[in-house]
C-alpha cells in the first residue's frame, strides 16, 4: 500500500502512531549513534546550544536594533562577553567532568530500546504533559527546600543565583548537585510513567527548551505563557523575577504550585 495512503487510513482510524512513525523510523535508522555511550552527552550539549544560539544572537542584535529592546525583560542589564564565556566554559566543564561519565554508566545500566512501533499520538502527548507536570512538582519542592534551608542554599543553589538578571547561558550555570538533581528528575519521570523511548527523547528536548526559555531574558510573542492561556505557564518574566528577588516563583514551568503556596509574583506587564 502507498505509504501516504497508509498514513491517512491509520490516522482516520484514530491511531496517532502513523504520524510519529516516520520520525521514529528516522531515529531508528541512526541506531549506531543513538545506542552509543556518548550519545546522551552529545545530544544534551547540541540541543542546549541549538536553543541558546538564537537568544545569543538576539543579545548582539539588541545593540544595533533599538526596536528589539522592548522584548528584554531587564533592558538595563545585558550580559557581557566575560559572562557569556564563563557560563559557556562551565557548561562544557560540567558536560565533560560529570555528565559524560554518568550518562555513559546510565547507557550501560539502561540501554535504549529502539522498538519498532512509535507511540500512539494521544499517549505520546499525554505522557509529555504528565512528565512536565511531575518534573515541575519535583523541581518546585527541591527549589523551595534549597531556598528555605540556608545551608542548602549556600552550598548547592547560590551559584545559580550569581546573576540577578537572566541571560540564556545562565540556564546551566549551576552547581554539580543542582545539575544532577535536575537531570535525575527529568530522567526518572518518564521511567516512572512507563513512557515510550521516543516520548523520553521528546520530553528531554522540551525540558531543555523550557529551561532555556526561562532564562532567555526576553518576553517574546511566542513565549509559552503567551501561547498557553489562563496563566498556566510562568514564562521568562516569571523566572527572571525569581533571579531578581529570590523570594517567589519557585516552579520552573507552571504556576499552580506557587499559587498554592502563595509564592507567585508577577513582573509589571510589558506589552510585546
Ligand atoms: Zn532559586
Ligand atoms: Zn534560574
Amino acid at each position: 500500500m502507498n505509504r501516504s495512503l497508509q498514513v491517512t487510513l491509520v490516522w482516520e482510524n484514530g491511531s496517532g502512531s502513523a504520524l510519529l512513525q516516520p520520525i521514529w523510523d528516522f531515529v531508528r535508522s541512526k541506531e549506531a549513534l543513538v545506542k552509543s555511550q556518548f550519545y546522551p552527552v552529545i545530544f544534551s550539549f547540541t540541543v542546549y546550544m541549538f536553543f541558546c544560539l538564537p537568544y545569543l544572537a538576539l543579545d548582539v542584535l539588541c545593540h544595533y536594533i533599538p526596536a528589539l529592546k522592548k522584548y528584554q525583560v531587564q533592558p538595563k542589564s545585558r550580559p557581557t562577553l566575560a559572562m557569556v564565556l564563563q557560563c559557556l566554559a562551565h557548561t562544557v566543564y560540567s558536560h565533560l567532568v560529570y555528565i559524560l561519565p554518568l550518562t555513559v554508566a546510565y547507557v550501560y545500566w539502561r540501554p535504549i530500546n529502539l522498538q519498532f512501533e512509535a507511540p500512539e499520538l494521544h499517549r505520546f502527548l499525554l505522557d509529555i504533559i504528565a512528565c512536565l507536570l511531575l518534573f515541575d512538582f519535583q523541581y518546585f519542592a527541591w527549589h523551595l527546600l534549597h531556598h528555605k534551608v540556608p545551608w542548602l542554599y549556600k552550598t548547592f543553589h547560590k551559584m545559580h543565583h550569581k546573576y540577578t538578571a537572566t541571560f540564556v547561558l545562565a540556564t546551566q550555570y549551576s552547581s554539580a548537585w543542582e545539575m544532577l538533581s535536575l537531570g535525575f528528575f527529568a530522567n526518572v519521570s518518564p521511567i516512572l510513567l512507563g513512557c515510550h523511548p521516543m516520548t523520553e527523547m521528546a520530553v528531554f528536548v522540551i525540558h531543555i527548551y523550557l529551561s532555556v526559555e526561562d532564562h532567555c531574558g526576553y518576553d517574546l510573542p511566542w513565549s509559552t505563557h503567551r501561547l498557553i492561556p489562563f496563566g498556566i505557564c510562568g514564562g521568562p518574566s516569571h523566572h527572571d523575577l525569581h533571579h531578581e528577588k529570590f523570594v517567589s516563583n519557585y516552579a520552573p514551568y507552571f504556576t499552580h504550585w506557587d499559587k498554592l503556596f502563595n509564592t507567585l509574583a508577577q513582573k509589571k506587564a510589558k506589552k510585546p
